[in-house]
């Protein structure tokens, strides 16, 4: 044990930092869990942990675990309908904020607190009642996270102790980072991604570097950051990228201390993943995917060089003491090369339901096909994946982002490819557009670099029609600066649909 290392570092103004170790760390979290009993909450109750990934909100997380109460994870950005929505579906004991957070006029009957270093300050007592609970166990929820819903309507995602335990504990065996990394966590605390990066960072006595979501927006700022904390190792979803690229290429070189990057929530595009590769060689690179309903299900590293013919990249397959399954529509397991199947996780990292909602949990959580007599339930994940001949895996897309386009079958992620092959086109995104009179029509969104040769609409569509059927040509081309982001940094396809019809 070295309680002396870093366990938190930030940024706390240019050319500042604030670094926080794991002994001061371990107070606060015995502080704040002395504070949560004093309360006498209910062992199992659950409380809205509403904040930015900072020391304090993770000594907070840590110190409702050791409590035993569940903490739902919740970003100070979240329109006020949708944290009462959440507070109507999860019923919390207690909202806490840091001292200095703006939430205010929360429903009554929710106790609400704030904390900051010196612990926890109630404003209104939590209700107490008679529990029945004595002991908390591995079985009990963790946390909740409610789902940005871009896979469907969100839901509240129950993850057990055991399930987050046995994900981290195989994701450490991945060998991502060293006691000596510092870890840049990108991602707000209620996407499950930060989660990730605390367990990494602070399972393998490393620091975790918390960067705040305006400082991520900015290319300037985040580099700058990510210079002054001396992180090592960046973890986000790809569209953290997208703006340091284009702006700030020389800037991005000069990251010489980063030993690695880790990326997770939708596909990498390739032209910016070779960029990556150009200006920062000594770097390696993790593709990891899977989702909330089991933090993540795989780590692959990106080959290093990525071949010119490169089409796609493996997402490798199940985590250490998981499976991924390829299944096809009668439920039979998918064995050969090159057949597309939906994605099951057999895993002991899955979440126990969905809150208070036993039809989509039945869903989603379904018998084993490999063993059904067994009782053991096994993750549908809706996406489509098939083989290549080592048997690796390769994602194709959700099973609903198939579109029928003038009654043809239509995969969204193959036009986006495509559109990826333009010259110079850097990200790019195909969406189904209502439309009067066809029903549907394609559109498809595209970025371009700044010091690509001029590009149209007109190039862009001709360019399509030489290499896709005539009904994957999307009607509507855009050439746009970016793609617009949900609050969890993917790209925010609904956005891109109404922007097209508020256009006409
Ligand atoms: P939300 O629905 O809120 O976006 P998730 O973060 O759980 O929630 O989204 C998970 C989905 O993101 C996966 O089912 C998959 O479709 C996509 N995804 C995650 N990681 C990757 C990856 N590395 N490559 C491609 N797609 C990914």
């Amino acid at each position: 044990m070295t309680p002396d290392r870093p366990a938190v570092v930030e940024s706390a103004g240019i050319g500042r930092v604030r670094v926080t170790s794991y002994r001061d760390l371990r107070l606060l979290v015995d502080t704040y869990t002395s504070h949560l009993r004093d309360l006498g909450i209910g062992i199992g109750e659950r409380i809205i942990l509403e904040a930015d990934v900072t020391a304090q909100s993770i000594a907070m997380l840590l110190a409702c675990s050791a409590a035993g109460l569940t903490f739902i994870p919740v970003s100070p950005e979240t329109p006020a309908q949708r944290l009462h929505s959440m507070i109507s579906t999860a019923r919390p004991a207690l909202h806490v904020q840091p001292t200095d957070g703006k939430r205010d006029a929360l429903p009554g009957g929710v106790g609400t607190a704030r904390f900051d270093t010196a612990g926890i300050t109630v404003v209104e007592r939590p209700p107490t009642g008679r529990s029945l609970r004595r002991e908390a166990c591995v079985t009990d929820p963790a946390y909740m996270i409610f789902t940005s819903g871009t896979t469907g309507r969100p839901k509240g995602v129950v993850m057990s102790h055991r399930a987050v335990v046995s994900f981290y504990r195989a994701m450490l065996e991945y060998r991502i980072v060293t006691p000596r990394d510092r870890v840049a966590s990108t991602s707000p605390l209620q996407f499950d991604f930060s989660l990730l990066n605390i367990g990494l960072a602070l399972g393998s006595g490393a620091a975790v570097v918390p960067v705040a979501q305006q400082l991520v927006r900015w290319p300037r700022n985040f580099l700058r950051v990510l210079r002054e904390t001396g992180a090592t190792q960046v973890n986000g979803v790809p569209s953290i990228w997208q703006q340091a690229l284009r702006y700030e290429p020389e800037k991005v070189a000069a990251l010489d201390g980063l030993r690695g990057i880790l990326f997770c929530g939708e596909e990498f595009p390739l032209p910016e993943l070779r960029r990556i590769r150009e200006l920062l060689p000594q770097v390696r690179i993790i593709n990891c995917y899977g989702a909330t309903e089991s933090m993540a299900c795989s780590f692959a590293d990106v080959p290093d060089p990525l071949p010119d013919d490169l089409e796609r990249l493996s997402i490798g397959s199940g985590h250490r003491g998981a499976e991924l399954l390829l299944v096809n529509e009668a439920g039979h397991v998918i064995d050969e090369p090159g057949v597309p199947g939906e994605l099951y996780l057999r895993s002991p990292a899955l979440f126990s339901g969905y809150w208070d909602d036993p039809a989509a949990t039945r869903a989603a959580l379904v018998p084993d096909p490999l063993c059904p007599q067994s009782g053991q339930l096994v993750l549908r994940t809706g996406d489509v994946a098939y083989r290549g001949h080592d048997g690796e895996l390769y994602f194709c897309g959700r099973s609903d982002s198939q579109v029928q386009i003038n009654g043809n079958r239509v995969e969204l992620g193959e036009v986006e490819r495509r559109l990826l092959e333009f010259p110079g086109a850097t990200a790019a995104a195909a969406v189904p557009l209502p439309h009067a009179a066809s029903g549907t029509v394609l559109g498809g969104f595209v970025v371009v670099s700044n010091d690509a040769p001029a590009a149209d609409a007109a190039s862009l569509r001709e360019f399509c029609a030489d290499r896709l059927p005539s009904y994957m040509v999307p009607r509507e081309i855009r050439l746009v600066e970016t793609l617009p982001t949900t609050t969890n940094g993917k790209v925010d396809r609904a956005a891109l649909i109404s922007s097209a019809a508020t256009a006409g």
